[in-house]
């Protein structure tokens, strides 16, 4: 066992505070992790305040996880001590099942789905067949800590051109906004739509752009219509019912990034035939469609959820290739409170990152 830190909420009202814990030591499979940096996620407030109903306290949260290997199992090969490593929102799954087979652990179907970073197991012991739990957990501890144990073939890569900063959120952004554009072949010349323009908004324009799309930016506030511009990506005002009626049916894929609910309706008019929108970030049930719109032009809506762990390795590469990442805000775990309360706003257009240095300041108190 190892003493860790970290930051965790005891109940769905109480702020994140420290808390020391336990880590176990690496089985020959896995690899310890020195956490430098961690992203925080939109998620990790839903997941906090126990917004989907299904929060294991304490929770600690933290999946875009960036760090040194301190120590590595006896059978370990991929990684090494010393090497720049990244966790994502993954750390195992069944590995018996046909999207486990095929590389796509986001989609395990075994009896508890993959176990998360942090607040364990995707299905718990409560709701799963036989009430199993194949993982032995009902709780996982992610990385706003100082140290992290995970099997190494969930453990990625980070290449030396991204730093580490700015690759912790790629972890998640990054491959949650990669993999649907891959998955409905986003190509060179194709004219992509993102609503909402966050940090997963961010991200996506980014690595549309970098695939060689023409990109529209759907966002409430005006004050975002210029970062935009500066992404080479054109911003258009979701209350701009004269734009939307201008750009009916010239989009080839539209990527909706708005973490709550929302209407798409206006957004399907905007497909052309036989295209997808895909929405990632929100979870709750969407106003009615409009099935109209989709029968008559065979368009469909869809849905997709971060991406596999080869995936996750090829857009950290990906980015590090283009030159591409997300713009971050670096703050100590001592703010993290604060910086949930501008995020629930809708004030920040960047991701914050936290650094995890300042997470000795609560060993030595
Ligand atoms: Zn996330
Ligand atoms: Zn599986």
């Amino acid at each position: 066992m190892t003493k860790a830190i970290g930051y965790a909420a005891k109940h769905s009202y109480s702020r994140l505070k420290p808390l020391a814990f336990e880590r176990q030591d690496p089985k020959p499979n896995e690899v310890e992790i020195d956490i430098l940096y961690c992203g925080v996620c939109h998620s990790d407030i839903h997941q906090v305040k126990n917004e989907w109903s299904n929060t294991v306290y304490p929770c600690m949260p933290g999946h875009e996880i960036v760090g040194r290997v301190s120590r590595a199992g006896s059978a370990v090969t991929r990684h090494a001590v010393g090497d720049m490593v990244g966790v994502g929102c993954m750390v195992d799954s069944c590995h018996q099942c046909e999207p486990c087979h095929a590389g796509e652990e986001n989609y395990c179907e075994g009896p508890n789905g993959f176990l998360a970073t942090y607040n364990g197991p995707m299905v718990p012991a409560s709701v799963a067949p036989g009430g199993n739990n194949i993982y032995g957990t009902d709780n996982t501890y992610g990385g706003y800590s100082n140290v992290i144990v995970v099997r190494e073939d969930f453990v990625l890569k980070i290449p030396a051109a991204l730093k580490p900063e700015v690759a912790a959120p790629i972890l998640c952004a990054g491959v949650t906004t990669y993999s649907p554009m891959r998955h409905w072949g986003v190509k060179a010349g194709d004219h992509v739509g993102i609503v909402g323009f966050g940090g997963l908004g961010d991200m996506a324009a980014k690595i549309a752009r970098a695939m060689g799309a023409e990109v529209t930016i759907f966002t409430r506030t005006k004050e975002k219509l210029a970062g935009a511009q500066r992404l080479g990506a054109r911003g258009m005002l979701e209350s701009d019912q004269e734009a939307f009626k201008a750009l009916k049916a010239s989009f080839d894929f539209i990527l909706s990034t708005v973490p709550e609910k929302h209407d798409i309706n206006p957004y399907v008019q905007l497909l052309k035939r036989d295209r997808t929108m895909a929405v990632v970030g929100a979870i709750e049930p969407l106003p009615p469609e409009n099935n109209q719109e989709r029968i008559m032009h065979r368009k469909s809506v869809a849905g997709s959820l971060i991406g596999g762990i080869a995936e996750t390795q090829e857009v950290l590469d990906f980015c590090a290739e283009h030159g591409i990442g997300p713009d971050i805000q670096v703050i100590p775990i001592q703010e993290i409170n604060d910086a949930y309360r501008r995020v629930e706003h809708g004030e920040v257009r960047f991701r914050y990152v936290i650094d995890m240095a300042s997470l000795r300041l609560e060993e030595a108190a």
